[in-house]
């Protein structure tokens, strides 16, 4: 079978193109994260003929490694940044409507304890706040006892409390699909195992890229009206062929797996670490626990995928061993980690890496928009700055009003689906939209059954190696889905039957899966467990 791809570009196809100078691109965006995602879809909706060149896989940067939330920001509101506050949660909650089963309302506990400040009262006021700008009124007190009950084993030492209040949880990596998928069926071009290598510049301007295909280290040029940087903790690299400056500051945040079991909750908990008071979560996520996050200077190459310390493996430990000491969980509960680099925008005065700001920046030097910085939540207001940032070139197309909804309507519903489990119809049309039911209609009944205990089934595998540009075992395993992540042994248990799917949908003989498997394997050993000893 052909490897053809309905949702997504067809990567030798656009090669092909590319190589026989097709020109007349408006933009190339830099850079397949969450923002590149969003440039490439206002843009394409705007009619600007956009590619995006993606140098690794979809995703695989920051956008499939953060914390998995779609959050207000009670952070900005008590560091006084309303504005921010206002807009992340406007987008929250419209993100909440558009497309539920992707994103999802999350309750979360905020425990209390004595002497701790913010306390119950000004924690109130902060919550009262934060839920009146997002139109809502969900925050309340509970006392400790109602927590004793709610979060079974948890520590009662010194605890008073704890402030509830809701924001969402979501899959970062499929929403940066979702996303490349709207934009892809408004006319835009995605394509991941391309990497831009360099500018084209004209009389100092910049007028284009140059494009190295990874696998065939081939070259071409493209000549374009716009160059947009979304290439976050790397943004710097590409700005400096026009401007010396270097603005981002990478900040690693690691996060660790735990079985459900081993941890049971249904929401969210945050405390603050013993150790530096910063607030680390506990939160459910795709069937198992997660402990997250740390935040320190990420020194390392950038182009070598991130990875947990053991120090902060311990750091994380320790945050499960204050508020659950009776579970005496340990590295060897451990059922897999993540780390990413926060493309934070550096502040002169080299302050604490949490007491760094974290909204976005977009500069224009000599004709490259460079955005970086920002959340998951405000994507699409990223974008639009980033698209306005681009107007001196593009002309008239950029500021063309546009459609104004965050996603496309589906138009389904989940009847539609014919399963009888409405909750995984609604999740399965949040992450594929329209396409949800042919995803369901081309599968076999075995392979529609749920893997294990988590909400994936082989169905999805199947889909997305025929239809979102799979390359590699771990786009697979770690980015369309999460089952490397959130199954023992990075999924060992599934591999016969993700082998069979890949050879009739990818062509994969047995050599090809043996060496898939093995790079797989090894990226997950070294980047997705644990840390060197
Ligand atoms: C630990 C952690 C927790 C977080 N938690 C949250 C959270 O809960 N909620 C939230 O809203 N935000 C969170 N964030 C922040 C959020 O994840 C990031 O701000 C966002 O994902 C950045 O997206 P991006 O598109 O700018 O960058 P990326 O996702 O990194 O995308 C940039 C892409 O550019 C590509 N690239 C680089 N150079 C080139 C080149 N020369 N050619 C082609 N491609 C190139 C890279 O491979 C990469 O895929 C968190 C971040 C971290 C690290």
């Amino acid at each position: 079978m052909s490897v053809q791809s309905t949702t997504f570009t067809d990567r030798q196809a656009l090669w092909k193109t590319l190589q026989q100078g097709d020109s007349g691109w408006d933009m190339v965006i830099v850079g397949g994260g969450i923002i590149g995602a969003g440039v490439l879809r206002e843009a394409a909706r705007r009619g600007i003929k956009a590619l995006l060149v993606e140098q690794q896989d979809f995703a695989s940067g920051t956008s499939s490694r953060s914390s998995k939330m779609v959050h207000g920001g009670l952070r900005y509101i008590s560091h006084g940044d309303i504005k921010l506050t206002k807009d992340s949660l406007r987008e929250r909650e419209r993100l909440l409507q558009e497309v539920p089963g992707l994103i999802d309302r999350m309750g979360y506990f905020f425990t209390l304890k004595k002497g701790q400040f913010p306390g119950r009262f000004v924690f109130s006021m902060l919550l009262a706040l934060y839920d009146w700008l997002a139109g809502i009124k969900n925050h309340r007190y509970f006392n400790k006892d109602s927590i004793q009950q709610q979060f079974s084993g948890i520590n009662s030492h010194g605890l008073k409390g704890a402030m509830y209040y809701t924001d969402t949880v979501t899959d970062d990596a499929r929403l940066v699909l979702r996303v490349l998928q709207d934009a892809t069926e408004a006319g835009g071009v995605a394509v991941n195992y391309m990497k831009v290598e360099s500018l084209l510049k004209t009389e100092g301007r910049v007028t284009g890229v140059v494009i190295k295909n990874i696998h065939s280290a081939e070259h071409v040029e493209i000549q374009c009206k716009s160059v947009v940087n979304a290439t976050g903790a790397w943004a710097d690299r590409l700005r400096n062929e026009v401007n010396s400056e270097k603005r981002i500051r990478p900040l690693r945040g690691s996060h660790l797996v735990l079985p459900m079991a081993k941890l049971p909750i249904d929401d969210a908990l945050t405390l603050f670490h013993p150790v530096d008071k910063r607030p680390v979560f506990i939160f459910p996520w795709e069937g198992t626990t997660v402990v997250g996050t740390t935040d320190l200077d990420h020194s390392e190459d950038l182009d070598e995928e991130p990875v947990i310390s053991k120090q902060e493996l311990e750091y994380l430990l320790e945050a499960v061993a204050a508020l659950f000491p009776q579970h005496s969980l340990s590295r060897d509960d451990i059922i897999s980690t993540w780390s990413g680099v926060r493309p934070v925008i550096g502040s002169d005065d080299a302050r604490d890496p949490s007491k760094e700001r974290r909204d976005h920046a977009v500069w224009n030097d000599n004709g490259l928009v460079t955005v970086s910085g920002g959340k998951l939540t405000t994507f699409r207001l990223i974008a639009l700055d980033a698209i306005a940032a681009a107007a001196e070139t593009l002309g008239k197309k950029a500021v063309l009003e546009s459609d104004d909804s965050i996603f496309k309507a589906p138009g389904i519903t989940t009847n539609e689906l014919n399963i009888e489990d409405k909750q995984w119809a609604r999740r399965l049309i949040g992450r594929y939209g329209k396409h949800a039911k042919a995803l369901i209609a081309e599968a076999s009944d075995a392979e529609r059954l749920p893997i294990e205990n988590t909400a994936f089934c082989l169905a999805e595998c199947r889909w997305a190696a025929r239809n979102e540009s799979v390359v590699h075992l771990d786009d697979l395993m770690l980015r369309r889905t999460r089952l490397g992540s959130i199954l023992k042994s990075g999924g060992e248990s599934l591999f016969p039957a993700i082998e069979k799917i890949c050879a009739q949908e990818l062509d994969w003989n047995a050599e090809v899966w043996k060496n898939e498997l093995a790079r797989y394997q090894e990226i997950w050993r070294t980047r997705y467990y644990l840390p060197r000893a």
